[in-house]
């Protein structure tokens, strides 16, 4: 990707200076590729991947977020520590893509109707959370978000209290993965969140303009749309404005 090129050449470089030298766990570990946004809880690196799959790099581990379309489309990525998924369809969930980037120690969080799918090997590293449930794992807390259509003609999509989103937080920094959702009122009500990953896209999820009122009602430091196919992202950006301080964040999640 075309925005990643520079950074690449940085972490291409500062790992052929340090031959086989495994960074402390504070460090972002052996780099993925990705924007980098600083926080006071370290370096954030964010690479997004297609459409609900994307990667982070974070207090030295490699979380993937919804890995689906094959092995081949994480190849060049180092495996992950922690798999988050949020629900079943299969733009988020894919059991063969999940198996194949797994190492053995790779750790899962997912709501329990995608947990009923896994096989009993990865079912067993698998943290299973409940909307509104939490956990620490890893080198973070994480707390499920509700996920669910609103609008009547939608709620076949995404019934409540199946699918989640996800806040990981470490120290006071935050992360928020929307899932597919709507302007649910739990997504309003988010506080103090760092980076937020937010859907859109008819008929499955919410327009922009749902999308964009939700996010000035939680006001994120900076907002990624994801899960986008089809969405006008000016009009979501225009929306969102500039008043609040909010840095819009618009990427390519559609290269491959
Ligand atoms: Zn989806």
């Amino acid at each position: 990707m075309r925005f990643h090129s520079m950074l690449l050449g940085v972490t291409l470089a500062a790992a052929s200076a340090t031959p086989g030298f495994r960074t402390h766990a504070a460090d972002t570990r052996p780099s993925l590729e990705g924007e980098r946004i600083e926080t006071p809880d370290g370096e954030l690196r964010i690479r997004p991947l297609q459409h609900a799959t994307f990667a982070m790099g974070w207090k030295g581990r490699i979380l993937y977020v919804d890995p689906v379309g094959g092995s081949n489309r994480f190849a060049s990525l180092p495996r992950p520590d922690l798999i988050l998924i949020t629900d079943i369809h299969g733009d988020h969930l894919h059991v063969e893509t999940v198996r194949s980037v797994c190492t053995p120690t790779t750790q899962l969080v997912a709501p329990p109707a995608v947990a009923a799918q896994l096989p009993e090997d990865l079912r067993a590293r698998t943290t299973v959370l409940t909307n509104g449930q939490s956990a620490a794992v890893l080198e973070f807390h994480i707390e499920a978000v509700p996920a669910y259509n609103l609008t009547p003609e939608r709620l076949k999509f995404h019934p409540r209290g199946r699918g989640n989103g996800y806040v990981v937080s470490s120290g006071s920094t935050r992360v928020y993965i929307s899932g597919d959702t709507e302007d649910v009122p739990e997504m309003r009500n988010l506080r103090d969140i760092t980076v937020a990953f937010v859907c859109m896209n008819l008929p499955y999820t919410m327009t922009v303009d749902q999308a964009a009122d939700a996010v000035r009602a939680f006001r994120p430091r900076i907002v990624y749309p994801y899960h986008y196919r089809g969405s006008d992202l000016e009009r979501f950006r225009q929306r969102v404005g500039t008043d609040l301080g909010i840095e819009v964040r618009i990427r390519n999640w559609y290269g491959d």
